[in-house]
C-alpha cells in the first residue's frame, strides 16, 4: 500500500525507507558531486567528487537514523512500543504505537533527537580534530558536521511537531495540566514557523537562489499541514478515547455463512441490506469478511458454484478487536487495516461489526457535546 521498503530490524523495530528517501538521496549526491565537493577539493577529479558525495549523502542518512533511533529508544524506555523507523523525504519519523503520557516523557523523548545531532557533530568534529585526515575525508566530516547542527538546531525550533515543539508542548502541559491547549499552542507556532520558512523560501528564489527557495516553501508547506494535522489528530482521540466499541458497533451483526454461494450473497446479502461487507460465520464460530468488491474475482458464469468460503478475506489480528476496546484503538484499526471494518469478537463469538461509518457517526453525535476533559489526570 505505502512505498516503503524495510532494511533491517533493531531491537524488533523495523527501520524501513520510503520511495521518496531514494529520489532525496540522488539528489542530495548530486548537489554534493557537483556543488560542494568541487567548491573544498578543486584539484581532484569529478569521479572522486561523486565518491565522496555519495558516501557522504548515506552518512547524513545514517545521522538522520540515528536521531530517529534515539527516539526510538527512550520511548521503548518509557514503555511505549515503537511501530517503525521510517526514513523520507523530510528525514524520518518514529512511528509510536501511542503518545506519552506525561509531559516529563513526553519532554524526554523529544529532547534526545536533537540532543543526538548535536552529539554527532561534536563526535565527528572530536574524531576529524585529532585524527587529521586527508583533505577528502576532512571534507566529508565537515559536511557531517555542518548538517547535523542543521539538523539538530532544526528540530529545536519550538513548533510542533518538530522536536522542540514536543518540548514546548510538554512545559505548558505541565504547567496548565491541559494537553489540548498545550497542542493547540505549540501547533499554532508549528504552522507559524511553516509560513516563515514559506516566506523566506520566496524571498530566496526571488533573490536567484531558486532551488534553496523552493525547498524552504516545501518544507513550510509540509509543515503547516503536519501541525494542522497533528492537533486534529489529537482532537479525535480525546473525542474516541473514552467511549468503546460497543458503544458504536452493529449489535447483532448480519452474517453469512461461508457455504452460502456467491450469488445468494449477492441476492440475499448485498442487494437486500445495504451494506458493502459481511462477516462470515460458521456454526457461531467467525471466519472472515467478505467484500462487495471481491466479488469480481469470481467471472459471474461461477457465482452459482464457488462459496462464499473462497471469497472471503480470513480473519486476523488486524481484522479483528475486543467489544471492552476504546474506540480510538478501533479507529486506528479501521484506518490501518486495509478494509475499514472490524468483527467484535468476545469469546471467540461474533457479537458485533463495526465499521469507519460507525466511528463516524459517534463522532457527529459527540461533537459539540463536550468530551471528558482532563486527559492530564495521568500526569
Ligand atoms: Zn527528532
Amino acid at each position: 500500500m505505502t512505498a516503503t521498503l524495510t532494511l533491517f530490524r533493531i531491537r524488533g523495530i523495523p527501520v524501513q525507507v520510503h520511495a521518496s528517501w531514494l529520489a532525496i538521496y540522488g539528489l542530495i549526491a548530486w548537489s554534493l558531486a557537483v556543488g560542494y565537493f568541487p567548491q573544498v577539493l578543486p584539484d581532484v577529479s569529478a569521479w572522486a567528487h561523486w565518491t565522496n558525495a555519495l558516501l557522504a549523502a548515506l552518512l547524513l542518512f545514517v545521522s538522520v537514523f540515528v536521531h530517529e533511533l534515539s527516539h526510538a529508544l527512550v520511548a521503548l524506555r518509557y514503555g511505549i512500543p515503537v511501530r517503525s523507523i521510517t526514513l523520507h523525504v523530510f528525514g524520518g519519523v518514529s512511528q509510536l504505537e501511542r503518545e506519552p503520557e506525561r509531559p516529563g516523557e513526553e519532554l524526554m523523548v523529544a529532547i534526545v533527537g536533537p540532543l543526538t545531532s548535536l552529539a554527532i557533530a561534536g563526535v565527528v568534529l572530536l574524531t576529524a580534530t585529532v585524527l587529521d585526515p586527508g583533505p577528502a575525508a576532512a571534507a566529508t566530516m565537515q559536511y557531517l558536521v555542518l548538517v547535523n547542527v542543521v539538523v539538530g538546531l532544526f528540530n529545536l525550533v519550538p513548533g510542533f511537531p518538530l522536536d522542540g515543539g514536543r518540548v514546548l508542548r510538554a512545559a505548558l502541559w505541565k504547567a496548565k495540566g491541559d494537553l489540548r491547549w498545550a497542542t493547540q499552542v505549540a501547533s499554532s507556532a508549528g504552522a507559524a514557523f511553516g509560513l516563515l520558512l514559506i516566506v523566506l523560501g520566496v524571498w530566496r528564489g526571488l533573490t536567484g537562489q531558486f532551488l534553496g527557495g523552493l525547498w524552504f516553501v516545501v518544507i513550510g508547506l509540509f509543515l503547516r499541514q503536519a501541525a494542522a494535522a497533528s492537533y486534529q489528530h489529537l482532537v479525535l482521540r480525546r473525542s474516541l478515547a473514552p467511549r468503546t466499541v460497543a458503544d458504536a458497533m452493529t449489535s447483532p451483526a448480519v452474517h453469512v455463512s461461508p457455504e452460502v454461494s456467491v450469488d445468494a450473497l449477492v441476492e440475499d446479502f448485498f442487494w437486500r441490506h445495504h451494506v458493502t461487507s459481511f462477516p462470515v460465520v460458521d456454526g457461531g464460530r467467525p471466519l472472515g469478511l467478505v467484500r462487495v468488491h471481491d466479488l469480481q474475482r469470481v467471472p459471474r458464469e461461477r457465482w452459482t458454484v464457488t462459496p462464499v468460503r473462497e471469497l472471503m478475506l480470513p480473519l486476523s489480528a488486524a481484522l479483528t478487536i475486543a467489544p471492552g476496546a476504546s474506540l480510538w484503538e478501533a479507529f486506528e484499526k479501521l484506518s490501518s487495516n486495509g478494509v475499514g471494518r472490524l468483527a467484535v469478537l468476545d469469546d471467540g463469538q461474533l457479537v458485533g461489526y463495526l465499521s469507519i461509518k460507525d466511528v463516524m457517526h459517534v463522532l457527529t453525535l459527540t461533537t459539540g457535546a463536550p468530551g471528558p476533559q482532563s486527559v492530564s489526570r495521568a500526569a
